[in-house]
Order: structure tokens, then sequence, then C-alpha cells
């Protein structure tokens, strides 16, 4: 196997490292998890705009209702001073009267059970929106640090990165191609020293045809990880 290739997977190890460094980083998974926070956020502002409007209209409804039992009580009092006399219409007007009491009472209950829910939402959004500000802050303030970690490490980035484009012009196009579609697939190492007959990598067993072409190329793919196994 061609020195330079295995010296470009090393650098290539470096690289990855700082990377990892990076990803794993406190700064960038608090800024992550703030962000997410924040995106679940604006659909929890939609929903409790959603319930506050639904309450309200409740609210109104039950207001309304309200009113008009108010205006029939009126209605039916003043009824009842015209008849004086016709027993049956009074009984009649008196049962009216108190069906609507009822109706009143009833609707002042959902009244309160309502604006009791009313307090709880804006309560609750009060609340929500203090959390809110306060992943905000965190998202900023991580983001930030993220961000100067990541400047800090841009040099030795840059400087790996070219020392693996100066070792790439002396690499193989074939071998460099295949190394790098392995490495799309986010598999490392993707070049494997032979293990006795097994890959280096999975520990899957050659066939001896597979062990023969080995052999011949210097190299072969192994089936099973798709890792690049060469003969030390
Ligand atoms: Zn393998």
């Amino acid at each position: 196997m061609d020195q330079n290739i295995l010296d470009y997977q090393q650098q290539d190890g470096v690289l990855r490292r700082i990377e990892n460094e990076l990803q794993n980083s406190e700064e960038r998974k608090r800024a992550a998890a703030a962000k997410s926070f924040l995106l679940e956020g604006e659909e929890v502002i939609a929903k409790t705009d959603k319930k506050a409007g639904d309450l309200l209209v409740k609210f109104q409804n039950l207001q309304h209702t309200l009113a008009e039992c108010v205006q029939m009580s009126e209605e039916y009092e003043a009824l009842m001073k015209e008849s004086k006399e016709d027993e049956d219409e009074l009984s009649y007007l008196n049962k009216k009267i108190q069906q609507l009491n009822d109706t009143l009472k009833k609707t002042e209950h959902e009244l309160t059970v309502i604006s009791q829910q009313m307090e709880e939402t804006a309560k609750n959004f009060v609340a929500y929106r203090q959390k809110f500000g306060a992943a905000k802050e965190e998202y900023t303030k991580n983001k930030k640090k993220y961000d100067e970690l990541k400047a800090a490490k841009a040099g030795e980035i840059k400087a790996v990165k070219e020392k693996m484009a100066g070792i790439a012009k002396g690499v193989d196009k074939k071998i460099l191609e295949r190394y790098q579609a392995v490495r799309n697939d986010k598999i490392f190492p993707v070049l494997v020293p032979l293990n006795g007959n097994m890959c280096g990598g999975c520990n899957t067993e050659l066939s001896l045809n597979e062990m023969g072409r080995l052999k011949n190329q210097g190299y072969i793919e192994c089936d099973n990880c798709k890792r690049i196994i060469y003969q030390k």
C-alpha cells in the first residue's frame, strides 16, 4: 500500500479529532438544545394563542347569554305586574323566572370557570415567555462561545487540510476517490491492515480468491464494512 495514502489517512484522523472535539463541545450542545427549545417554542406560542382565542370566544358568548337572561327576567317581571289577577299566568311566569334563574346561575358558574382558565393560560404563558427569554440568552451566549472555539481551531484545521491536499497530489486517483467515498459514509478509519486472513476493520474472513486479489493489487475492498484492506 502506498505510504502517501496512509499518511493522508493519518492527517484525516487529526482533522476528524478536531472536528469531533468541536461537535461534542459543551457550547455546541447547549446552543443546539436552546435552539430546538426556541423552535418548539414557536409552536407552543401558536397553540397558546389559539387556546386564548377560543376561551375569549366562549367568554363572550357566555356574557351574551347572561345579558339575555337579565333582559328576559326584566320582561317577565313586567309581565307579572300586568297579570296580577290571572293565577295560571302568574304560575307560568313564576316557572319561567325560576328557569331563567337556573340558567343565570349555570352561566355565572361557567363564566367563573372560563375566567380561571383564562388566568391560568395567561400565567403559563408569562412563565413560558420567561423560559423562552432565558433560552434565547443561552443560545446567543453559547453560539458565540462555539463560534470563538471554531475560530480558534480554524488555523489548525486549515493547516491539516493543506497538508492533506499536498499529500493527495502524490496519491493514485482511483484509491483516493475510493477513500473519499468511504469517508463520506462516515466510516473511519478507511484503510485497515489485513489481520491474518481477516478484515482489520470488521474481522470478516476473506476468501482465497479475495486473498489472491489483495496480493496482486496491494489492497481490496471489504465486502462487509466497505473499508479498504491492505497488506502491511
Ligand atoms: Zn471489513
